[in-house]
């Protein structure tokens, strides 16, 4: 019989969470998260302001992408786009390695998003040039 404490309530702990390293019980433990209840609410919150980012985000791209024509000729719209690329890459790692569902979808839709709009930028680009 375990003698170790949750570090939570008091009872009697079952395992130890993967975020913060304390013995937990099995009342205090997220079985869906895969986390204490206070790391699952952590992360709950975390997720939740990640995917509001990217949906601000994505309406950024989007707003670019109606008005390419007058944004074309601002000096940071390459850099822009430089930026959302990288910024998707390391909010995909993000979600991927803290296993954020929806959180990935969200950044799936934006990538497709960015994506195209660097294809459109570079078409124009070429257009101009020649
Ligand atoms: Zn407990
Ligand atoms: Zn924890």
């Amino acid at each position: 019989m375990s003698l170790i404490q949750c570090e939570i309530c008091g009872e009697k702990a079952v395992t130890i969470c993967p975020r913060c390293y304390r013995y937990v019980c099995e009342k205090c433990f997220d079985v869906a998260m895969n986390y204490c209840v206070d790391c699952s609410r952590f992360k709950r919150e975390e997720e939740s302001d990640l995917v509001r980012s990217v949906k601000s985000m994505k309406k950024k791209v989007n707003f670019i992408r109606e008005n390419l024509d007058r944004c074309f000729n601002c000096p940071l719209l390459k850099d822009e786009i430089m930026r959302f690329l990288y910024l998707v890459k390391s909010l995909e790692a993000k979600a991927r390695l803290d296993s954020m569902e929806e959180l990935e979808n969200e950044i799936l839709s934006l990538k497709e998003d960015v994506q195209k709009l660097g294809i459109e930028y570079l078409v124009k680009f070429r257009m101009r040039s020649t």
